[in-house]
């Protein structure tokens, strides 16, 4: 089948000629210039041919039959559930947290706590109970949706303690409601299904989001209705979400990807969504690519280095023929990543860049534009991105496309954070002018491509040279041996710092002096010498983030004997 020419045919003409405004206009909008994520995400499809499509695949645990929900059906639950809200004496503004693992019910609870004009905070499921109490006393939650066992497991023992919450309701099957909370279920069964959604000022908070403790504590950062501009045009031109495409995001909606990607963006867009309840397996992955012929697949590098580890075997005893377009997010796509995906899938990776707080896909490496692996690629039509350096009463653009300097973007798309909860001088400090302070570091090469490098917290000060630790991982991803790499800066007293990589093999291979001779070499070669680890150190696996991100930090504190400080947000964490 030939592919369907992309949304965004020409980048060139598409940015010169793209207003906010206008993209506003694609999306139905409400009386009085009203908005709201949920009717943009639903309600403006029940009047189309879209209300009867599926909106979301729900791939049940273990190899049970797919359940399709369509749009009207997805609809009247979101409905139900608003109503049940309502019921309650729940308003407009207070907080809604959802804590559970990827059911039918947690998109009902998401939408209907939008059309309800509440504040939808997801928390994601593997949390443990600390993660999950210290974001409550932090946000202050009203209702909190969780399931039975959830229940049970990580909020029981606390929640007594936690005066804000007046209501925990229960979704997913139920078998006994435990005291102090009711089944939202049997709520939801008595509730109407028609429900007018609250027409939102565009400004108004509607979601809430933790980022992902990469770098310290999370911070909460808030969202507005108006996002859903910017999570419709990003899933359309980033994204290349067309009609009738089958589209799977692996992120959990506990974070945000899973939100603006994982809910928001494929319904306005109108596609059918993929959602699988279990967790990774590289056999069950290809397999759903295969039977669902998804076409458009937004994954994470963590996932991508997986399915590297287990070989290109597996993806070649697979049917992937239906995808059209891979994208990946979350933490620097490594070149070789991008590679793998040419050589296995027949597709490449498309990296693309953003974060919590810029609530959408800000750069963007685009289905119609040549992909230059390890580059973020090019801004989003409507944002403008720019490398700065810090003056003494404020920043300075760089032009130079050698130099590195911080990511900032110019202010004022509508999915920017409005901010951080209960830290509105932090949330100041990340501005400079007209220019959002990214907190990465980045080059901008002579075409406009952004090139990572680093977090301006990782970044590695040696000999007088700006090190990016992404750039030295790359390189050591390239030997055959090499499934991971984290690499940091370790204090010297001639150098300022020097480089010490932190790396996970393959199966099959085994650490040894020779091996480690080897990369020495390698990325000597590649890289300098003065750019080039001094220390090798094999791990079976590196510390992450419940995301999946590398902790480059906790390497660090390890190394350096510090305390670890928050270890809540850790994979291996606190159950
Ligand atoms: P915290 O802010 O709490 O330390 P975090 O920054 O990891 O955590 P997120 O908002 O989930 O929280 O992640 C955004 C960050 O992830 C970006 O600022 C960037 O450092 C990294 N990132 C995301 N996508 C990419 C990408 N394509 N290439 C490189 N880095 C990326
Ligand atoms: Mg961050």
């Amino acid at each position: 089948m030939s592919k369907p020419p992309p949304n965004l045919a020409n980048y060139d003409a598409t940015r010169a000629d793209f207003s906010w405004d206008r993209a506003r206009e694609e999306l139905a909008g409400m009386a009085g210039g009203c908005m709201n994520i949920a009717h943009e995400a639903l309600d403006r499809h029940l009047q189309t041919a879209n209300a009867d499509r599926t909106a979301i695949r729900f791939l049940p645990r273990g190899r049970e039959p797919a359940i399709d929900i369509s749009y009207r059906e997805l609809a009247a639950r979101a409905g139900r559930f608003a109503n049940v809200l309502a019921s309650l004496g729940v308003g407009r503004g207070e907080r809604v947290y959802v804590l559970a693992h990827r059911i039918p019910d947690l998109y009902a609870a998401a939408l209907g706590t939008l059309r309800h004009g509440c504040v939808f905070t997801p928390l994601f499921s593997a949390f443990g109970p600390e993660p999950i109490r210290s974001r409550v006393e932090i946000g202050e939650p009203s209702v909190l949706i969780t399931t039975e066992r959830l229940y049970r497991r990580k909020v029981a023992d606390w929640i007594a303690d936690t005066p804000s919450i007046r209501h925990v309701l229960l979704i997913g099957e139920v078998d006994e409601a435990p005291d102090g909370t009711a089944d939202a279920g049997a709520l939801m069964d008595q509730a109407d299904a028609e429900y007018d959604t609250q027409p939102m000022d565009p400004g108004e908070l509607a979601l809430l989001h933790f980022t992902s403790g990469t770098t310290g504590l999370p911070k909460g950062a808030l969202h507005v209705h108006e996002a859903v501009v910017a999570h419709h045009i990003t899933g359309k031109y980033a994204l290349d979400l067309q009609p009738g495409d089958i589209y799977w995001c692996t992120a959990d909606p506990g974070w945000v990807t899973g939100t603006s990607y994982g809910i928001i963006a494929p319904l306005t867009n109108g596609v059918t969504l993929i959602v699988d309840e279990e967790e990774f397996d590289a056999e069950r992955w290809y397999r759903i690519l295969q039977e669902q012929r998804v076409t458009v697949w937004y994954t994470a590098p963590t996932a991508i280095r997986m399915l590297m580890k287990y070989g290109p075997e597996l993806a070649r005893q697979h049917d992937l023929s239906a995808l059209r377009f891979l994208a990946s997010v979350g933490e620097p796509l490594n070149p070789e990543a991008v590679h793998w995906g040419r050589e296995t899938i027949g597709l490449p990776f498309h990296d693309n860049w953003w974060q919590t707080e810029t609530g959408g896909i800000m750069i963007a490496n685009f289905a119609s534009m040549p992909i230059r692996p390890g580059s973020m690629g090019r801004p989003v039509p409507g944002i403008e991105a720019a490398v700065a350096r810090g003056t003494d009463d404020g920043i300075e653009l760089i032009e130079d496309p050698e130099e590195t300097g911080e990511l900032v973007l110019k202010t004022g798309w509508p999915s920017m954070f409005r901010g951080y909860l209960n830290e509105e001088e932090r949330y100041r400090k990340c501005f400079a002018g007209d220019w959002y302070l990214t907190g990465d570091l980045a080059r901008r090469d002579a075409d406009g491509y952004f090139w990572f490098i680093g977090r301006t917290d990782d970044v590695i000060k040696s000999s007088g040279h700006l090190i990016g630790p992404f750039e030295v991982e790359s390189i050591l991803m390239e030997h055959p041996a090499v499934a991971e790499a984290g690499v940091i800066g370790v204090p010297d007293e001639v150098a300022g710092e020097t480089i010490k990589a932190f790396v996970a093999l393959r199966p099959g291979h085994e650490p040894g002096e020779e091996l480690r001779r080897e990369l020495m070499a390698l990325a000597r070669k590649r890289l300098g010498a003065s750019v080039a680890p001094r220390r090798i150190e094999f791990h079976d696996n590196l510390p992450r983030t419940r995301s999946g991100k590398i902790m480059r930090r906790l390497l660090r504190a390890r190394e350096l004997g510090l305390p670890e400080g928050d270890l809540s947000t850790l994979e291996g964490g606190k159950q």
